[in-house]
């Protein structure tokens, strides 16, 4: 058990779920412009259920069982594709540092990679297809190669507006055919915002 590993990551979790609440409208107006205008209801939903559960999470032994124990409200409340595919994100992680006791930045990076390598197992998209993917692939490789925080996020912001050239292969976005050229994925536009999120922690 790792009392301040647990509190930490409870203080990082609070903060990214208030980064969801606050891009709410943001997201859904862009899932509304390429998809059907939920993403930011979905995501929201989601995180108020995370800010609701941080008593039980805070009794959470290790950063593995409170990932696993956010991956487990992450399905059971968030919809539409956004839900499985974030849950299986975050339980790859808490599989990745199963028995780590005071995981440090390079266990982190690599528990990232793994929940995204889960991520696209399970959705099947690769970089390019117009999806978070876009957003996550470039994120995890910066981690991987032991880039600080603030370049991870540079990166998913990157990838993020990228998906903005490109139209989608997969998901709702692809009926939308080239009326989606201009305006970027909200999934991976959510990523981004999620990794600057990370990024803030402690410089305010
Ligand atoms: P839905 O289209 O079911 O309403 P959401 O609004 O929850 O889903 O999420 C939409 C986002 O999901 C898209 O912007 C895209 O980033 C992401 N997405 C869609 N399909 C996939 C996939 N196969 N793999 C990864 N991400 C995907
Ligand atoms: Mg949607
Ligand atoms: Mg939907």
């Amino acid at each position: 058990t790792d009392p301040a590993a647990v509190a930490a990551l409870d203080q990082v979790a609070a903060r990214l779920a208030r980064v969801l609440i606050d891009a709410e409208e943001e997201l859904t107006a862009l899932d509304r412009r390429v998809g059907d205008g939920d993403l930011g209801i979905n995501l929201a939903r989601g995180a108020r259920a995370v800010l609701d559960a941080r008593a039980h999470l805070q009794a959470e032994s290790d950063a593995s069982g409170y990932l696993r124990a956010v991956s487990q409200l992450v399905r059971h409340h968030v919809g539409g594709t956004s839900g499985p595919l974030y849950s299986i994100l975050l339980l790859g992680m808490a599989e990745s540092l199963e028995g780590a006791a005071s995981p440090g930045a390079d266990a982190w990076a690599g528990a990232f990679a793994a929940g995204v390598s889960r991520l696209r197992d399970i959705g099947g998209a690769a970089p390019g297809d117009r999806t978070m993917v876009d957003a996550l692939v470039p994120a995890a490789d910066a981690a991987t190669a032991g880039h600080e925080i603030r370049d991870i996020a540079a990166a998913a912001r990157t990838g993020a507006e990228g998906t903005a050239a490109i139209s989608a292969n997969l998901g709702r976005s692809s009926y939308v055919g080239d009326r989606v050229i201009g305006t970027p994925d909200p999934g991976a536009i959510a990523v981004a915002a999620l990794l600057e999120g990370l990024a803030a922690v402690g410089t305010d």
